[in-house]
């Protein structure tokens, strides 16, 4: 497993939300965008052309790292003209972005441990920065009655030995929150007094409403600006995000840190930026009145609007360009099957219902609101927020739910541990006597499990896999009355062993140590109880699932990832249809019938189906469940998900968060009793594969479906390319042993079933998924 030391790290809801609202828009969707952190003004012509002569003037070489003298000086006459602040060119460097700045400077001065204070509803990415440099972020709650604002009490209440540094983001994003001289004076006293330094982003500075006079922190006062680092840049001011201009100044030797940091992994900030950015600070200031003059009439309309939602209150901002209404009175709505429990919900519901995107609260961590950019066209912004105002209209009450409690246990590890399986008898006593001697008596559990007629014994002392053997399988007599044909040591705990299985064929005896995976455990008992059955009472286990149609067995073959599954599940769909076995089957030939088998009690499901096929999550509920994803950070499947995983939405767990998530399911409880068939006779034999460019379906003679599931080739659908292929004969991965005469029985065992069963290829790349079902059924006539 690749392991990197992001974990605690993640992408926002913001970019989930915004990846979704932008494949609506490819859909041709007219989406409302209020998501966006950047103006919707063109870069002033002035700015442009600084750059295009930059690039005509060849000057596209490495510059200083910390900036070029011109965009120093510039800075520095920015920050004197503005805010009065005096500052040395060693005092200021130039960065890729604020955020490039803010990340050095994080990496500059915190330690391991080090506790940063950073007032919440924060701007997303201070938490994740701290924590990428070693850092302990320290939220503290902020109230809307006090504006958003930190309160000297709530500061002083958050300090201990560790507190490093408290950020103050005056305008805020998300809250539009700003503070007055005096209230900043005193979080400041209280920060130099205790030694803190003070990360002051004013990247809003010029975007401020209705009076609100701006007070740079490092103009409070010397003592103050002696701990001050002021984060900056021209991305919001100058509309430049792409750009990638920004800057930070403060004392000498924090400055002089960061130009290192900055040295060894970005090198300057781009050259040609760097000169439109002298452009931007040093060229005439106008425009920024214009821009902020139009976010006001937006900002006002804007807020009258959000505030006649009924429930619904809005802060009413300063400064930046964001509306964070609370909204939280709409949680335990709903509307169309939609269901709304938290802030990245109603953001989904507005994404969906009105084409709107905006930015759910918990990005920022504050759950009971959502952020509207009013960075977007007057006309859109009417147009947005009616629709709006329509959806929310449109939401019902809807009663907090109770979920049934997930049976659910986290094994470790998830997967199929390394394995050998020709370990020698002398290995297996060796190996037997370390697993009797790590399994205490006091907390020893055995079970003979009857699969198909081979007794397989279990001796574990782990409580999870006892459980989920004893719901597999059907009984056998207890153990005093008879010898197993084959033993599982399943032992956990044991100190210095790696997870690791090993397998002796000639005495039957797996020995799997310090893995309560249950996967593999069952799949084992399969495979070791078909190597018996087929030399002793000449049954042939085969990895198939298999339907009854009304007397006709269906078994479907192939490897994972090529429709098996999912072609099975919507079989079982149809009224006609009994569920036989949904990954192995036993069969034995007599004269002209191939009679199949289940050899499993409660069968051992995929939950990710529940995705596809909403219905088997109530089944799942309550069925015994192995790593199911209850939290975000267990999440695998990422990709698949997009932003549709139900704990987003406040459930407490995801069924298809993850691929290795199982259920044990009792097949009566999908479609009752009268639809499970313990017994079918294999009519028809369906070889699942993938070839681009090659027939839907063929007929296969009994010789070359005989070739083909010997050769067990396949290629797999993955992603745009190719995989290479892959070897897995007879399709089965789980044959613990493969000599001669293993596969020379294989072939018997296969040969018989293909005189007495049609058998097809069907390929997966020539029929689509929803059409499988009848193709196949075409078939079988
Ligand atoms: N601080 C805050 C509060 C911001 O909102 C942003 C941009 N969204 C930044 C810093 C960083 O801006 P940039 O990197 O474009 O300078």
């Amino acid at each position: 497993m690749i392991s990197t030391r992001i974990g605690r790290l993640e992408l926002s809801p913001t970019l989930r939300i915004n990846a979704k609202a932008k494949a609506m828009m490819a859909e041709g969707i007219d989406v409302i965008d209020f998501s966006v952190g950047e103006p919707d003004f063109p870069t002033p012509s002035p700015i442009k052309e600084a750059g295009k002569k930059a690039i005509d003037d060849n000057f596209t070489g490495y510059t200083a790292t910390d900036g070029i003298p011109e965009l120093k000086q510039a800075i520095k006459a920015r920050l004197k003209e503005d805010h009065g602040l005096e500052y040395h060119k060693s005092e200021i460097i130039v960065g890729t972005g604020g955020k490039q700045c803010l990340y050095n400077l994080f990496a500059s001065i915190l330690e391991v441990g080090d506790e940063v204070i950073i007032p919440a509803p924060y701007w997303v990415s201070y938490p994740q920065q701290v924590l990428m440099c070693d850092g302990k972020p320290v939220f503290v709650r902020t109230r809307e009655e006090n504006g958003f604002r930190l309160t000297p009490e709530e500061l002083k209440a958050r300090l201990n030995f560790n507190t490093k540094a408290v950020i103050i983001n005056n305008p805020s994003n998300p809250t539009g929150a700003a503070y007055s001289r005096e209230e900043l004076e005193k979080l400041c006293e209280i920060a130099v007094n205790e030694g803190l330094y003070i990360v002051a982003d004013e990247i809003y500075a010029k975007v401020i409403y209705g009076g609100y006079q701006f007070h740079s922190i490092p103009s409070l006062s010397p003592k103050i600006k002696n701990k001050t680092i002021l984060v900056s840049g021209v991305s919001k001011s100058y509309s430049m995000t792409g750009w990638r201009i920004g800057y930070a100044a403060g004392p000498r030797e924090i400055i002089a840190a960061m130009n290192i940091i900055q040295s060894h992994t970005t090198s300057n900030a781009t050259s040609i930026a760097q000169k439109a950015a002298v452009e931007a600070l040093a060229g005439q200031q106008s425009e920024i009145n214009q821009m902020v003059a139009e976010f006001n009439a937006r900002r006002n309309y804007m807020l009258s609007k959000l505030k006649r939602i009924p429930n619904v209150h809005c802060y009413e901002p300063q400064g930046a360009f964001y509306l964070f209404p609370n909204v939280s009175a709409y949680y335990n709505t709903e509307h169309g099957g939609m269901k709304i429990r938290n802030s990245y919900g109603l953001a989904y519901y507005l994404l969906k219902e009105a084409a709107v995107a905006v930015v759910p609260g918990s990005a920022f961590g504050s759950d009971e609101n959502i952020r509207f950019s009013y960075a977007t066209s007057m006309e859109k912004i009417e147009e947005g927020t009616d629709r709006v105002v329509a959806a929310m209209a449109r939401l019902t009450e809807s009663p907090t739910f109770k979920r049934v409690a997930l049976q659910n246990v986290m094994t470790h590890p998830k997967k199929t541990v390394e394995t050998k399986t020709d370990i020698s008898v002398d290995e297996r006593d060796a190996l037997v006597h370390e697993a009797e001697a790590a399994l205490p008596f006091d907390r020893y559990f055995e079970w003979n499990a009857n699969i198909n007629g081979i007794i397989i014994q279990l001796r574990t002392n782990d409580p999870h896999l006892y459980d989920f053997w004893v719901e597999n399988w059907y009984p056998a007599q207890l153990e005093s009355d008879l010898e197993p044909h084959g033993i599982i040591y399943a032992v956990t705990g044991v100190a210095g062993r790696q997870p690791y299985a090993y397998y002796n064929p000639d005495m039957k005896t797996a020995v799997i140590f310090n893995s309560n995976f249950y996967g593999q455990v069952r799949n084992w008992a399969l495979a070791m109880a078909a190597h018996a059955s087929e030399r002793m009472l000449d049954v042939h286990g085969i990895r198939a699932a298999c339907v009854d149609i009304k007397g006709h067995g269906l078994a479907l073959m192939g490897p994972k990832g090529l429709k098996r599954g999912s072609t099975f599940m919507r079989f079982m769909e149809d009224g006609d249809v009994g569920f036989v076995t949904n990954d192995w089957m036993f069969v034995r030939y007599r004269g002209s019938e191939a009679i199949a088998d289940a050899p499993e009690r409660k069968f051992y499901f995929r939950t990710s189906i529940a995705q596809k096929f909403p219905r088997y999550a109530r089944i799942f509920d309550r069925s015994k469940c192995e790593n199911v994803v209850t939290s975000r950070a267990e999440w695998t499947n990422m990709k698949e998900l997009g932003d549709e995983c139900p704990l987003d939405m406040g459930d407490p767990y995801c069924y298809w968060g993850s691929d290795e998530s199982r259920a044990l399911v009792d097949p009566a409880w999908i479609n009752g009793p009268h639809r499970c068939v313990k017994r079918s006779r294999i009519k028809t034999v369906i070889f699942m594969y993938y070839e681009p460019n090659a027939p839907a379906v063929e007929k296969f003679s009994p010789q070359d479906a005989l070739e083909f599931v010997t050769a067990g080739q396949y290629r797999t659908p993955d992603g745009a390319g190719m995989s290479p292929f892959k070897k897995q004969p007879f399709f089965n991965p789980y044959r613990l042993t493969a000599t001669v005469d293993d596969d020379d029985l294989q072939r018997r065992n296969f040969h018989q079933l293909f005189r007495v069963a049609k058998a097809f290829k069907v390929n997966i790349a020539a029929i689509p998924s929803e059409a499988l079902k009848a193709r196949i059924r075409d078939l079988i006539g």
